[in-house]
This record gives C-alpha cells, structure tokens and sequence, in this order.
C-alpha cells in the first residue's frame, strides 16, 4: 500500500478540531489570554481566528467586544455582599455541572453554568442597577476554586453554600455568608 505524504499545509485533524474548539470559545465570549491557557494557541492565533469569525455576517453578532473582555481576580470581582451572592449562585450551578472542578477548569461545563447564571439574572428585575459576573471573571472565579485560592463553603445559619476567595476584598461584615448577610440588610 502507498500511504501519500501529506502537504506542509494540510490541516491535520486534531488541529482543524483545536481550531474549531477556539471558535466555540470565542463564541461563548472567552478572552484570547484564558483560550491560549486551555489550548496552547499563541494570542496572536487566536486573534487570527477571532479576526476571520469577525468576517462572517451571521456569527459575528456573537462575538463580545475585545475591549469589554479582560481577565481579573475575585479582588476586584467581589466588591459587595451582592457581587458575593452572585458568584456563588453561578459557581453552584458550576460545581454541579463539573465534578472535577478541583482539578480543572472545563470551558464548555464553565458556560453552561454561566448561561443559567445569566438567563436568571435578567429574569430578576430587581438586578436593574446591578452589573452581571461575566463569563471572564466567572472563569477566574471558578479558576481561584480549582486552585484552592478559593472554597464554597456551608454556612451554619441558612444551610446554603457561598463562594468564599482567600484574596477577596474584605467588606465583611458581621455575617461572613452573603445570602445571610444580603437577608439581614433586606429586613432589618
Ligand atoms: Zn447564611
């Protein structure tokens, strides 16, 4: 049998599914820093790739904005009792959608959790003034609980799991859980 040699430029497979792979990313909105992380693609590639998806009329309206997009830490990203209960909304969805979540951070699962988070966020109309976690710093938040930076703790009083970070800004108060701490200011 002659087996053909292939062409410097065929695409083998596994890299045609990487590509299609960093599409789905960017898609779900993804900055190119945490893609290069999960795929070993420089930026510089998956700016390309974003550049190309940019050109198609029906799946450029999915892509975020590149300014929009930057990675932060639960520093910055838990600033409130609120912004504390949202994060631990959306990373119970997270821990139940991935099980590994201690050993890796999985995009797709990451998402999924994400578009729960998010479809319930613009059904409450109380949320008007609140800016939603985005999918970044859903990635960093769930990124600080794999790394044990961060941990989902049970609180004794309402028996509900919050999102605690080791680096999170201290405006604590004199409830450390947000759904507690959230109530109390709600009924004073
Ligand atoms: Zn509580």
């Amino acid at each position: 049998m002659v087996i053909k040699k292939t062409s410097k430029n065929t695409i083998r497979p596994s890299t045609h599914e990487k590509i299609l792979e960093v599409r789905a990313y960017l898609l779900m909105g993804y900055c190119s820093s945490i893609i290069t992380l999960h795929t070993g693609f420089s930026q510089k590639r998956v700016r390309s790739i974003r550049e190309l998806l940019k050109k198609d009329p029906e799946l450029k309206e999915f892509l975020m904005d590149a300014i929009a997009i930057r990675t932060s830490t639960s520093k910055t990203i838990i600033s409130s009792p609120v912004r504390q209960l949202h994060a631990s909304f959306l990373l119970s969805f997270y821990m139940v959608i991935n099980k590994d979540y201690s050993e890796r951070v999985d995009l797709f699962k990451l998402a999924r959790a994400y578009g729960y988070y998010i479809s319930y966020f613009y059904m409450d109309s109380q949320n008007t003034d609140i800016e939603p976690i985005t999918i970044n710093e859903a990635w960093a938040l769930a990124n600080e609980l794999r790394s044990r930076e961060a941990f989902m703790l049970l609180c004794k009083a309402c028996e509900t799991l919050y999102f605690e970070a080791v680096h999170q800004k201290s405006y604590r108060e004199d409830r450390p859980c947000p759904w507690c701490c959230v109530r109390q200011k709600e009924s004073p």
